[in-house]
């Protein structure tokens, strides 16, 4: 006897809705993105019980007919697309046709709606699947959908779910996501986000959660929706080349993450997840934060429609871009270059005063005001530099060096052989020797080996090195980065080599311990490691064995010349793993916690 059947159109639903539906939040996604593609300018979202008991999303859109309502909850219904063209051309957020039909299947559902030049509204009530006719009814224009009881006929979807807390923390962010997002309903043109159109109220048992009017800037969305410190601290950044536009706003270190949860990106009005995007993210913000910390970062991209494929998950958070490869590039480009030329030094906030720390700080404010130091007190200058005691910066900026002009006012200690301390013209500034020599000779390297290769010097004794046949191997595997970094090897005699010449930036470096570490990153990475993220990871580590050491004793002209170098380059903030090089105290800062001021 045959066993296949064909199921009934409410078991497909429900199968459809196990994509779909994940849980409450996405059926607020789903309903809200109809609101927005409505053409609404409010939506009001009022969740019970974290979305268990009830999900009600309320608009101003343009509303349903009659035929429309009841045809809205069968399955493959949809305004959006009539033809396979639209499907290759998509400017909604929905067009599948499958959401209102999934989300009937699975809860108690009452949708209100009206539209603008009707004076009637109409209902539909429907019950897992079941419906009942429409009726007329009195409302407001818009649509208004109650959600109640979801999966409550299939008790074991119901048990996956998790507290009311949890699950509203869910919903909050599908509504965090869209109220950002709507910068594409609001100004279509370019993509800077003056005003965001969007009402909108999130409310939880009866309580506002979230209020965020229309007109809002974009900084103060992301104020109310995350926190001032993060929103005042964005850098913007905007870039617009070969179709592809985007506007972004970009975390700095101290309110980086553990995780990238906080990468909101938006493709034309649509939240998305895409790993080619994270990957340039990651790999502009290198250097500029420690490794395992992720930026908080807003960035809208808008490309045409035809250029991507977002019909490949039925949550539509994926895209499949046609040339992912330009927008790696692009985004990666766009943003290194603003974080490159954006001053990214450390400042430091000192904690208010209070307590015992209080009484310590006026005890020592009491001492300083007894202790001042003379006006007339001289300044000790230390000589200009000579060629001779200079670090290995470029020979091709000793001209423009002059210590007169620079910040520094001449007074530095070293402390500990290992922290800088010196005074600014806004107060004073801590730096880590090691960690600033180091992001210069780093941003050298790159500069140098962009040109072509590095310089390098014969060296007076070749010297030489036993290798295994698996290292030789990794040597002859990577001849052009070798050659690339100026570094000569000859063979000299069986399981042995010779360095004959090493780069001239790296001399501060044992060439051997150099050529044995450099072999153990190569094995580590393997061959199908990217070039460029190789190049990168090796000109790392030459940067920090070339570099100062922390520990070293420095003289005052030393210390000069690393000072009077970082001015040449543009961004010193953090060493090449991201960690700060500087960081700075206001003298503002300082009289506030003297109570001076
Ligand atoms: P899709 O959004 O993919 O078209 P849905 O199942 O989410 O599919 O919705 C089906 C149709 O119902 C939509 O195409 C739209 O015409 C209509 N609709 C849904 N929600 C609203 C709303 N809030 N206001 C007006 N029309 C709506
Ligand atoms: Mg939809």
């Amino acid at each position: 006897m045959a066993q296949i059947r064909i199921l009934d159109q409410n078991m497909i639903n429900m199968i459809a809705a196990g994509e779909v539906i994940e849980r409450p939040a996405s059926v607020v996604k789903e309903l809200m993105e109809n609101s927005i593609d409505a053409g609404a300018t409010k939506i009001i979202v009022s969740i019970e019980e974290g979305g268990k008991n009830l999900i009600s999303i309320a608009d101003n859109g343009c509303g349903m007919d009659a035929d429309d309502l009841s045809c809205a909850f069968k399955s493959h219904t949809t305004s959006k697309i009539k033809d396979v063209s639209d499907l290759r051309n998509i400017s909604t957020l929905g067009f599948r046709g499958e959401a209102l039909a999934s989300i009937a299947s699975i809860s108690q559902i009452k949708a209100v709606s009206r539209t603008k030049n009707s004076s009637q509204a109409n209902c539909i009530e429907i019950d897992c699947g079941a419906e009942a006719d429409v009726t007329p009814c009195s409302a407001d224009y818009g649509t208004k959908i109650d959600v109640r009881n979801i999966f409550y006929k299939l008790p074991a979807r119901r048990r996956f779910l998790k507290t009311a807390n949890t699950e509203f923390s869910h919903i909050t962010e599908q509504f965090t996501r869209i109220a950002l997002a709507s910068l594409r309903s609001v100004d279509n043109e370019t993509l800077t986000p003056a005003n965001l159109g969007l009402d909108m109220t999130l409310l939880h048992n009866g309580r506002e959660s979230l209020r965020l009017p229309a007109q809002q800037t974009i900084r103060r969305r992301i104020a109310d929706l995350f926190s001032r410190e993060i929103s005042e601290n964005l850098i913007e950044t905007k870039n617009s080349e070969r179709g592809l536009e985007i506007f972004a706003l970009l975390g700095r270190a101290d309110t980086s993450k553990i995780n990238n949860k906080f990468q909101y990106i938006f493709l034309n009005g649509r939240f998305i997840r895409d790993r080619f995007i994270s990957h340039a993210i990651k790999e502009a913000y290198r250097g500029c934060l420690e490794p395992n910390r992720y930026p908080v970062i807003f960035l809208f991209i808008k490309m045409p429609a035809e250029n991507y494929d977002v019909n490949v998950h039925p949550a539509k958070t994926e895209v499949r871009f046609y040339n992912s490869n330009l927008v790696h590039s692009q985004i990666l480009g766009a943003i290194r270059e603003k974080l490159l030329s954006t001053n990214l030094d450390t400042e430091v906030k000192l904690p208010e005063p209070a307590g015992r720390s209080q009484q310590i700080t006026e005890a020592m404010a009491d001492f300083f005001k007894k202790h001042r130091p003379s006006q007339d007190q001289r300044h000790f200058n230390f000589p200009k530099t000579s060629s001779a005691a200079r670090l290995d910066m470029p020979p091709a900026k000793t001209e423009q060096f002059s210590i007169d002009d620079s910040q520094y006012t001449q007074k530095f200690l070293q402390i500990h052989n290992s922290f800088i301390v010196t005074q600014t013209h806004q107060g004073f500034v801590i730096i880590d020797q090691h960690a600033l020599h180091e992001r210069m000779m780093y941003e050298n390297l790159c500069k140098r080996i962009q040109a072509g290769k590095l310089e390098s010097q014969k060296l007076l004794m070749p010297e030489s090195f036993e290798l295994s046949d698996a290292a030789a191997e990794v040597l002859k595997a990577n001849s052009q980065l070798i050659e690339k970094l100026g570094i000569e090897l000859v063979p000299f005699g069986p399981g042995t080599m010779a360095i004959q010449a090493f780069p001239t930036l790296l001399q501060k470096a044992d060439p051997l311990e150099f050529i044995s570490d450099l072999i153990d990153l190569l094995t580590e990475k393997g061959t199908n490691s990217e070039p460029q993220s190789m190049l990168d990871e090796v000109l790392n580590m030459a940067a920090c064995k070339a570099a100062i050491k922390a520990g070293q004793s420095l003289t005052n002209s030393e210390m000069a010349q690393l000072l009077a170098d970082k001015e040449n380059f543009e961004s010193t903030g953090r060493c090449p793993h991201g960690r700060p090089t500087t960081i700075k105290f206001s003298i503002a800062e300082l009289e506030k916690q003297f109570k001076r001021t």
